[in-house]
């Protein structure tokens, strides 16, 4: 079976570039350096673009593939989620929070809503996530700070340059349909600040994880509510801010 590349080895990320005017916004230009590390990552970009989707991003040879998925990631294994192929993004992406101008491609307010590492789910390594990518079924195990176990991405069709495939959880010991992640977790995982703060520009605030905090109290499994604390943990440590580190030495002291 000829399954065709999208992709050009010759011409990494050439759509990724000829869609952006650099000079307007302020995105990577993506270059093609191959940084060397021993994992995979991953990222999830909240983006109100002219729709509100989340871009689900996985590093695969040296760049992200990548895919629009409307409703977000889910950890209920019986909810399947459209996921729309886009061009692949550059790693630097991965860093990338902030407003893209109206009128470029793309426009509007984007959060990194998680990060973290994956592999191939059993001992396959690159060589399985390749393969899967190419076969459409495309097993994968994250770990994140609000996405963690195994999931699969199935190739539906492929109606013309874009392939659809579905986001689906898989069933293991993190899989549970009591907490909607989505709604529960409104924060960037890199600053803690919300949708609005980002278009707004502005910085941390000190209240926004309250819809967190609701997460860890009602999730249902250990598990899960252990993603949402995590989650609550790390962005109140970065939050922090230099007088507050202060403060607690003394409170410590004392
Ligand atoms: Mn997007």
């Amino acid at each position: 079976m000829a399954t065709k590349r999208r992709t050009s080895k010759t011409a990494p990320l050439a759509e990724y570039k000829r869609k952006r005017d650099f000079t307007k916004t302020a995105e990577p230009e993506g270059k093609t350096t191959r940084p060397r590390h021993r994992k995979l990552r991953f990222v999830v970009q909240k983006h109100e673009a002219s729709h509100l989707h989340y871009d689900f991003r996985l590093e695969l040879d040296g760049v992200m593939k990548s895919w629009a998925v409307p409703k977000g990631p889910s950890y209920d294994p019986s909810v399947k989620r459209l996921a729309m192929e886009v061009e692949d993004h550059p790693i630097e992406y991965n860093t990338f929070e902030g407003t893209i101008p109206k009128g470029q491609y793309g426009g509007g307010t984007v959060m990194l809503w998680d990060r973290g590492t994956y592999d191939a789910e059993g001992d396959g390594g690159e060589e399985a996530l390749r393969e899967g990518y190419e076969r459409g079924d495309l097993k994968i195990v994250l770990k994140g700070e609000r996405l963690i176990g195994g999931w699969v991405l199935v190739r539906m069709h492929r109606p013309g340059t874009r392939a659809q495939w579905l986001l689906i959880k898989h069933r293991d010991e993190y899989a549970t349909a009591k907490l909607d992640v989505t709604d529960a977790v409104q924060t960037s995982v890199k600053t803690g600040r919300t949708m609005a703060e980002i278009a707004n520009g502005r910085s941390r605030v000190w209240n926004s994880n309250r819809v967190e905090k609701t997460a860890v109290e009602d999730s249902g499994p250990r598990s899960v509510s252990d993603v949402a604390r995590t989650a609550k943990k790390k962005t109140a440590r970065k939050r922090s801010p230099a007088k507050g580190t202060t403060a607690k030495r003394a409170a410590a002291k004392r």
